[in-house]
């Protein structure tokens, strides 16, 4: 079976920057990986998990190495506020 990465875990990035619109991903991955007509930019479809493998060998494949996993920013407080203080009576 296919392992899967759950977004909540990490999600596969292009760095556009970098990025030839080659195409070869989309060729590895076309479920995956597509070149936004809008932008003219290659893209990441938005799903709730990715096949590891595909995404693995999209980054093996990608002649500019514009692909890699991120994790998504993780939201931390830094301050505990009273619920007066969020009510705004505090
Ligand atoms: S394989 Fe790499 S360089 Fe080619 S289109 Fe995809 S991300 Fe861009």
């Amino acid at each position: 079976m296919e392992q899967q990465r759950e977004s909540g875990d990490t999600f596969p990035v292009i760095d556009t920057g970098k990025c030839s619109l080659c195409q070869g991903c989309v060729a590895v991955a076309p479920d995956i990986f597509f070149l936004d007509e809008n932008t003219g930019r290659m893209s990441v479809v938005n799903h709730d998990s990715y096949p590891e493998s595909m995404v693995e060998e999209a980054i093996r494949n990608c002649p500019k190495d514009c692909i890699s996993w991120e994790q998504p920013i993780a939201v931390t407080r830094t301050t505990d506020f009273t619920e007066e203080e969020i009510l705004g009576i505090g």
